[in-house]
């Protein structure tokens, strides 16, 4: 698979994959990154890449041709993901679905963001990672292709700590507890001690309810739905 990041700063992306798992996946070949940078495709005699907006308003909008030219390089296989607060909530499906494609391209917007007409013209999909908004798309970039990759095979050690994982079903994942059992006088559930894996998987589910219950309701109705269909 391969990521291509389309920004002013590739410095903020690259650092992200000096290390740790992601660093591992790049040297056994399980995915690759490149860059555009706009700024080199600008036609404009100091290489600028933002303006005023038409019509007025605060602060400066990224323009169109440095853009329209960077993205015209991509080949056909690209399939190109906008970063921007007025996209669609991006979830573990998106990740799981985008980690079949051949190649991802994602955009960062700066400054007030992004002149519409690009993003029109080029823009498969466009997604927020949150209600709130940052100084630019290159976090959201990360995070979106942090979700990705966990997703390609051999990425992660271990396939099956994906499937008990958080947002796999409805159900928060369950809390869990390191070794050892007791520490600073804390202990951990007793049936977790015993060894009886059905009852540790029935705790699990009930733990896995409350915890649902507690930090997001909504998503407990959606497992309540989906087991009485089940049913
Ligand atoms: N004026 C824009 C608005 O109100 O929607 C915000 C622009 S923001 C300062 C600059 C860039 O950061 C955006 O173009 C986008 O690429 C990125 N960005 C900021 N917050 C984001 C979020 N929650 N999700 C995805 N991208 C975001």
């Amino acid at each position: 698979m391969h990521f291509t990041y389309v920004t002013l700063f590739s410095n903020l992306i690259e650092g992200y994959f000096q290390d740790s798992i992601l660093k591992r996946a790049i040297e056994s070949d399980k995915f690759k990154i490149s860059f555009l940078n706009p700024r080199e495709y600008s036609a404009s005699k100091h290489s600028k890449v933002d303006d005023t907006a038409v019509g007025g308003g605060a602060g400066m909008v990224m323009t169109p041709q440095p853009l329209f030219d960077a993205l015209s390089t991509l080949e056909d296989d690209a399939y190109i993901i906008f970063a921007a607060p007025v996209g669609k909530p991006f979830t573990q499906n998106d990740a799981k679905r985008l980690a079949s494609k051949t190649h991802v391209v994602f955009v960062s917007g700066r400054y007030e963001g992004i002149d519409e007409r690009v993003t029109e013209s080029f823009a498969d999909e466009v997604f927020s990672i949150g209600d709130y908004v940052l100084t630019g798309g290159e976090l959201p970039s990360l995070v979106m292709t942090d979700a990705i990759v966990r997703n390609i095979e051999g990425v992660l050690g271990n396939s099956e700590s994906l499937e008990m994982e958080s947002f796999e079903t409805p159900l928060l994942e369950a809390p869990s507890f390191g070794k050892p059992p007791i520490y600073n006088n804390l202990g951990v559930p007793s049936e977790y001690l015993k060894g009886n894996h059905s009852r540790i998987q029935a705790l699990k589910l009930a733990l896995s309810e409350c915890k649902t219950k507690y930090f997001r309701p909504e998503q407990l109705l959606k497992h309540k739905i989906r087991t009485s269909y089940e049913k």
